[in-house]
């Protein structure tokens, strides 16, 4: 049974966005998330800066994330709480649980905008002790802000993409005061001014340095590293393991729906469209972490693409597959090009790439012998690359390959 014209799962930025947009265009738009309120990660993120993009203007998480809701809301969606989505089904069937118990819903359109995983502790084979009070910036930030609690007094912060310096932002806010951050690279991840946080912190930011064991019985005592003039042990009461973000792609996975290995996410089109055309993607869940801003603006311009959808408007989807040939790109999104966009289809205009590695050198973009574009990148793992889409020849291979120098 349709009970809506889409369903959205996720009502973080790029869900409600979505949703709001289509809801405003006249499209019957049902929102599920599994938490207790919708508003996705900014709800647990007390600190600027949200909203410039979408407000203009310098907002802290929960009044942000309240925002959208209030917006969406407005719009005509609906929403569901504490519905968590179990099983995605071919053709926009969705298997749901809820306190109402188990449902089945369809819909015309499925919209997947589900964000993304911090990497665990155990995924990056941290070995020692499994002691409490090791966990990721979300865990801390939901810990502190919704619970009112002080998880740690002198913990260690393991990575420095700028969600740790987030932590850092929830520690001073907690009054707790981290010991170090470790950092396994010889370079921060974060832009370098981020690093002036710390410093204005008084938190050292050790380079060059992983946590090879932690130790303690019940509670965090200590963490032994791995530092450039050898071993280290360093006295220390918690461990917060921040970023690694992977897409939080464990329904795909399980699904019909084809998953790029590079990004984790779901294979798309320039529209968001899926293997199935009755799904759509958009938001953390295409790539890793990216700004609320950015993840909202995905959201609306997908939104504009599932309404051409709707009204039969998209091209068929048959595209050239875009296939990367260099070690250093870890993906590029979308991974399938089209040759024509109607207009105001809610095409995307340019490719997002990330490396897997430091790297610099010339970027190719190559179909049929001919070079379709190419750039000069220097760029670290997990900052945003984007290249204009090229105009396409022809449905065949497009290659995508980084010349190091
Ligand atoms: C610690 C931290 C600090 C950050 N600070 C900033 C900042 O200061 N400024 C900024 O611009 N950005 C910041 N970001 C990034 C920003 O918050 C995210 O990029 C943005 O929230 C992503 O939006 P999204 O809609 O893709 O996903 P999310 O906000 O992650 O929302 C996804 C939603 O999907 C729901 N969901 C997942 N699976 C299911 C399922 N199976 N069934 C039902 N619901 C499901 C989740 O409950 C969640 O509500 C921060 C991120 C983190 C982690």
């Amino acid at each position: 049974m349709a009970q809506s014209d889409v369903l959205v799962v996720g009502a973080g930025p790029a869900g409600l966005s979505a949703a709001t947009e289509l809801a405003k265009r006249g499209v019957s738009v049902t929102v599920l998330d599994r938490e207790d309120q919708a508003g996705g990660i900014p709800r647990h993120c007390n600190h600027p800066p949200y909203g410039l993009r979408e407000f203009h203007r310098l907002m802290r998480g929960p009044a942000y994330a309240a925002r959208l809701v209030d917006e969406a809301l407005a719009a005509g969606v609906t929403i569901r709480t504490r519905t968590t989505v179990v099983a995605l089904h071919p053709g926009g069937t969705l298997d749901i649980t809820s306190p109402q118990g188990l449902e089945t819903l369809t819909a015309r359109v499925v919209l997947l905008a589900t964000g993304v995983r911090e990497t665990s502790r155990a995924a990056r084979l941290i070995g020692g002790e499994k002691p409490g009070g090791v966990m990721s910036t979300g865990a801390l930030q939901g810990i502190v802000h919704l619970n009112g609690q002080r998880p740690f007094q002198r913990p260690v912060i393991l990575g420095t993409e700028l969600v740790a310096f987030s932590a850092l932002l929830t520690c001073r806010h907690a009054g707790i005061t981290p010991v170090a951050m470790i950092e396994p690279a010889t370079r921060i991840t974060a832009y370098s001014p981020a690093a002036m946080l710390a410093g204005v912190l008084g938190v050292p930011i050790l380079r060059g340095t992983a946590i090879d064991a932690i130790h303690g019985r019940t509670r965090v005592e200590g963490v032994r590293l791995n530092r450039p003039e050898g071993p280290e042990e360093m006295a220390t009461d918690g461990v917060i393991v921040s970023g690694g973000f992977r897409p939080d792609a464990a329904l795909l996975r399980a699904s019909h729906l084809e998953v790029d290995p590079g990004s984790g996410g779901p294979v798309i089109d320039a529209w968001g469209r899926l293997s199935d055309p009755s799904y759509f993607a958009a938001g953390n869940l295409l790539r890793g972490v990216e700004t609320a801003g950015w993840c909202w603006a995905e959201g609306r311009r997908v939104a504009r693409a599932i309404a051409a959808s709707l009204q039969g408007r998209l091209p068929a989807p048959t595209a050239a597959r875009l296939r990367l040939t260099s070690d250093a790109l870890r993906l590029a999104v979308p991974q399938m090009l089209p040759i024509d966009t109607p207009p105001d289809s809610g095409a995307a205009t340019r490719l997002q790439l990330r490396l897997n590695r430091p790297a610099k050198g010339r970027l190719r973009l190559m179909q049929e012998g001919q070079c379709l574009l190419t750039r000069r990148i220097e760029s670290l793992p997990e900052r945003r690359i984007t290249l204009p889409l090229p105009a396409l020849r022809s449905t065949s291979d497009i290659t995508l390959t980084l010349e190091e120098r």
